[in-house]
């Protein structure tokens, strides 16, 4: 690669034995990836290397291999086992120096506090020969970035605050010239209420086709907490280009997964349907069982909601679903409490009390004990019933722990509101 190669790939390694433990992750790397994604810069691996000079030579000269340019951060510091800088310079073959100006601006921070700077701290002044020295205004350990002949070396501090102006820095300059005008352009749609593989199979021979296409897309399909979301980026210098061609695939996608499809701008399920009932100026109340209020939290996590959202009742006890949901005493002694009678009737008895359009009814065995070879765990009946429409009642089996199951359950009541508001349209 010349200087006039633009960079098109990176990798990033974070450096620092404590990232390796059980108790700190890397974060910056995701900050890494963000910011050189909005160049074009696609990150191709990312690692994490303890304060070892032999493990950290062997991944740096494997990125080196791979990659136009590579980001490391941590490993700065004035101590014995802050190795990143000698490493790299060992690396590329070049000479540490000694740069007067770091020297300086150390001592003048040290000044400021009063103190003098510990002989130690001048490991943080060696540059390897031909470095560009990134100012750190918030720390002692300068960045640096490094011109080789195959592409471009970025060392950062590894405190996020230290290191993320650093960054923005050099992705408003110096790596901005070096960037192509291509850049990489994203969307996503969630999908509710299919499996991981009945997306899959449903779409795959969609976007295999894809990426023969021009330019070509990539897709990630990828499992969630109560849905599935299909990740779509292209990469190109047009923004037209990208937009028309995400706007096609997107809708591809939708017809073949329609009505499933629920979110095509990142928006979680509970703001759909508070969209739905506001364009229909319809109210909405809930009486829950096994999600314990979850639903109603979710629901009114989504801010204007009072407009819509008027309230409801958790109801464990079977006397509480009749006090306050109206369900008839007899019918949960002839159908039991987790039974779709039950769920519809606390879903017209709670519209009834509270004089909501929308009434939701969900009862269910969350777990872990409690379940029945007839109603097992993770067995959640779902209601809703919506003006002038008889009730939608849904049985589903959940997968998971306590949790999960709750989650899942408000996840399938609103999908069921949705689908009902959708049918009413
Ligand atoms: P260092 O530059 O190695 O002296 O790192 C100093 C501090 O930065 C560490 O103690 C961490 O708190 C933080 N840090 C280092 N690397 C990372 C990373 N990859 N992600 C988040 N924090 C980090
Ligand atoms: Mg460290």
């Amino acid at each position: 690669m010349t200087r006039s190669t633009p960079l098109r790939s990176a990798a990033v390694i974070a450096v620092g034995s404590e990232l390796l433990g059980s108790t700190r992750l890397d974060t910056n790397s995701l900050f890494v990836s963000e910011r050189l994604c909005s160049l074009g810069i696609e990150l191709r691996s990312k690692s994490v290397v303890g304060d070892s000079r032999t493990e950290l030579a062997a991944h740096l000269r494997h990125a080196l291999e791979r990659v136009d340019a590579v980001v490391l951060t941590g490993g700065l510091g004035p101590t014995d086992d802050d190795v990143t800088r000698e490493v790299v310079a060992d690396v590329l073959g070049r000479p540490l120096e000694e740069d007067p100006a770091i020297v300086a601006h150390i001592q003048e921070r040290f000044r400021r506090r009063g103190l003098t700077m510990p002989e130690v701290n001048r490991r943080q002044a060696q540059v390897p020969r031909g470095a560009v020295v990134l100012a750190n205004p918030l720390g002692t350990a300068p960045g640096l970035l490094i011109e080789h002949e195959r592409g471009v070396i970025v060392l950062l501090p590894g405190p996020p605050r230290e290191l993320q102006p650093m960054l923005d820095g050099l992705v408003a300059g110096a790596l901005a010239e070096r960037a192509s005008a291509e850049r990489i352009y994203r969307t996503s749609l969630f999908v509710v209420g299919r499996s991981e593989s009945h997306v899959e199979e449903r779409v795959q021979p969609i976007y295999s086709s894809w990426l023969r296409a021009i330019p070509p897309i990539e897709t990630t399909v990828l499992a969630t907490p109560g849905q599935i979301e299909l990740h779509l980026s292209v990469r190109t210098a047009d923004p037209t280009l990208a937009a028309d061609t995400l706007a096609s695939a997107r809708r591809q996608l939708r017809e073949a997964l329609a009505p499933d499809v629920y979110s095509e701008d990142g928006r979680p399920l509970e703001e759909i349907v508070g969209r739905l009932l506001q364009e229909r100026g319809l109210t909405i109340a809930a009486a829950e069982s096994c999600t314990g209020g979850l639903l109603l939290s979710r629901l009114t996590d989504v801010p204007g909601s009072s407009a819509y959202v008027l309230g409801g009742v958790v109801a464990y006890a079977n006397e509480l679903k009749t006090a306050f949901a109206n369900v008839p005493a007899d019918l949960i002694d002839r159908h039991g409490a987790v039974s779709e009678p039950v769920a519809a009737a606390m879903a017209e008895g709670i519209r009834e009390r509270t004089g909501a359009a929308v009434g939701i009814g969900v009862t269910g065995v969350a777990g872990p004990g409690g379940g029945t070879p007839q109603k097992p765990v993770g067995m959640v009946v779902l209601a809703a019933v919506l003006p002038g429409a008889a009730a939608r009642v849904r049985t589903v089996n959940l997968p998971g722990g306590r949790n999960q199951i709750k989650f899942n359950a408000t996840q399938a009541a609103l999908d069921l509101v949705r689908r009902g508001l959708l049918a009413s349209a």
